[in-house]
C-alpha cells in the first residue's frame, strides 16, 4: 500500500467510524505522558501503551537523549518539547523508552568512525559517549554486545538524570505531581523493564555524570586556550 492508499485507508475505515472521537479530539489535547522514545520505527509508543491519539506527547530524536542543561550548543527542538509538556501540558509521566538492537547507541560505540560519515548525528550521540566509555573502563572484558544492551539501558536511565537538570521538571518531580521513569523495551522479546529515578542504576549515573562533567570543563579550558 503506498502512502495515498493509506490514508485513503483512515479517512474510510478509521476516521468514519469514529467521527465523534475526532471532532473532540479537535478541541483539545490532554496527553498524560511524555514518551521520549528513538527515532527508531520499531518503537510505537500508541501500540506499547494501548493509547488512542490524544494520549501521548513525544518527543523522538536519535538514541532518545535529553540534553543536559550545561551541554555546549543549543537543543531547542528537544528541550521545548518538555517545556511544553511539562509547563503547560502538565502532564503526569515522563517516560523516557530504550530498546535493544538501537543503532543509535550501537553509533556512540563506534562514535569517530560514524562522526566522520554522519557529522550531525555524530555531534548529537556524542552527548553520551560518557556513558560508552564508562561501560570499557568498568567492564573491560564484557562481551560486545553485552556491552550494546548495557549502553542501551544505561543510556536510558541517565535522561532521567539530564531531565532533572531542569528546574521546571525537578521541581514538579519534588513536588510529587511528576512521575520519572526509564524504560527497557526488546523488541524480540516484548519484554519491558522498568527503573525508576532513583534505581539500581542511580551510584553509576552519578559517576557517569561527574566524568562528563569533567570532561566538558576540560573541553571549555581546552578552547580557552586556543582563544
Ligand atoms: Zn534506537
Amino acid at each position: 500500500m503506498n502512502l495515498k492508499e493509506r490514508i485513503e485507508k483512515f479517512k474510510e475505515l478509521e476516521y468514519e467510524f469514529n467521527k465523534d472521537f475526532y471532532s473532540k479530539l479537535e478541541k483539545r489535547q490532554r496527553p498524560h505522558t511524555l514518551f521520549i522514545g528513538c527515532s527508531d520505527s520499531r518503537v510505537d509508543a500508541e501500540t506499547l501503551f494501548q493509547a488512542e491519539p490524544g494520549e501521548i506527547f513525544q518527543m523522538r530524536n536519535i538514541a532518545n537523549i535529553v540534553p543536559r542543561e550545561e551541554e555546549p550548543g543549543t537543543h531547542p527542538s528537544a528541550v521545548s518539547a518538555i517545556e511544553y509538556a511539562v509547563k503547560v501540558l502538565k502532564v503526569k509521566n515522563i517516560v523516557v523508552c530504550g530498546h535493544s538492537k538501537c543503532g543509535g547507541c550501537a553509533a556512540i560505540r563506534k562514535l569517530k568512525t560514524y562522526s566522520k560519515k554522519l557529522p550531525y548525528t555524530g555531534e548529537w550521540l556524542a552527548q553520551s559517549v560518557t556513558i560508552s566509555d564508562y561501560i570499557d573502563s568498568k567492564y573491560p572484558d564484557m562481551k560486545e554486545k553485552d556491552k550494546l544492551v548495557m549502553l542501551e539501558k544505561l543510556n536510558a536511565v541517565q535522561q532521567l538524570d539530564n531531565l532533572m537538570t531542569y528546574d521546571f521538571v525537578k521541581d514538579r518531580f519534588k513536588s510529587g505531581k511528576l512521575n520519572l521513569q526509564a524504560y527497557y523495551y526488546d523488541i524480540g522479546s516484548g519484554a519491558i523493564s522498568v527503573y525508576d529515578y532513583d534505581s539500581v542504576f542511580s551510584d553509576m549515573i552519578n559517576e557517569i555524570t561527574e566524568a562528563r562533567r569533567l570532561a566538558l570543563a576540560a573541553e571549555e579550558e581546552n578552547t580557552q586556550a586556543e582563544n
